[in-house]
């Protein structure tokens, strides 16, 4: 638990997995945390974060970036049409892009403001129906789309289902992102982080084992 034992565990997980030290960023996912404990961890030194919903960001962001330099955050949850455009006002990245409608409101908006964040394609793995992102046949066709549009895609992202091994799917993400030419490959969370860097993770989004549990009654 904590920041600094987290950080530990990924250089040991990389070491083991035979990846550079450093090849993995983490992104600690401060969603529903009271200020107080992001602060904690901005004073430990963390600079890249994980937001799952605009308006929370938006919140409570601008203030952390006008007291700490380098911060860098990263939109992980859904993102509705009608907010994009906030979202790129406010992100260096962006996980959840899962819909044509959304590519093109992004690269129409990248285009109005000159600037667009860093792009994941996000993959519904498991083919949940509750779950976001484009079914596993649909992302090569995707992709393409994504760069006829000039979007600045850099990797996959994923969610595996609750009660599967991950394994299969964070091998299947790390498929389709060879297959596409990309790099990038976010996934793992506080429970499966280590068996993601060994399956090749270039970002993990760790939020309750560095903060502690998350209370949804405030
Ligand atoms: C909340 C969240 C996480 C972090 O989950 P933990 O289990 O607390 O580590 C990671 N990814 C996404 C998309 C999330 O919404």
């Amino acid at each position: 638990m904590g920041l600094e034992d987290i950080k530990l565990r990924i250089a040991a997980s990389e070491k083991e997995s035979g990846r550079a030290a450093g090849a993995v960023t983490l992104i600690a996912v401060s969603k529903v945390q009271p200020n107080d404990r992001v602060e904690a961890v901005l004073n430990q030194g963390q600079r890249v974060f994980g937001e799952n919903k605009v308006q929370e960001a938006q919140g409570k962001w601008p203030d952390f970036r006008s007291k700490f330099d380098g911060v860098e955050l990263h939109l992980i949850g859904p993102l509705q049409s009608n907010k994009v455009r906030a979202a790129m006002g406010i992100a260096d990245a962006i996980h959840s892009v899962d819909r044509p409608k959304l590519a093109e409101a992004i690269a129409r908006i990248a285009e109005e403001e000159g600037h667009c964040p860093k792009l994941f394609v996000q993959v519904n793995t498991g083919e949940e129906p509750q779950k976001a992102g484009v079914l596993p046949a649909e992302v090569d066709g995707f992709v393409a789309r994504c760069r006829e549009l000039s979007l600045p895609v850099v990797g996959l992202m994923c969610i595996p289902p609750a009660d599967e091994d991950p394994s299969t799917h964070f091998a299947m993400l790390r498929e389709f992102a060879e297959r596409n030419g990309l790099e990038g490959l976010s996934m793992g969370m506080s429970s499966d982080f280590e068996k993601a860097i060994a399956f090749g993770a270039t970002h993990v989004r760790v939020g309750s084992a560095i903060f502690g549990e998350r209370d949804y009654s405030k």
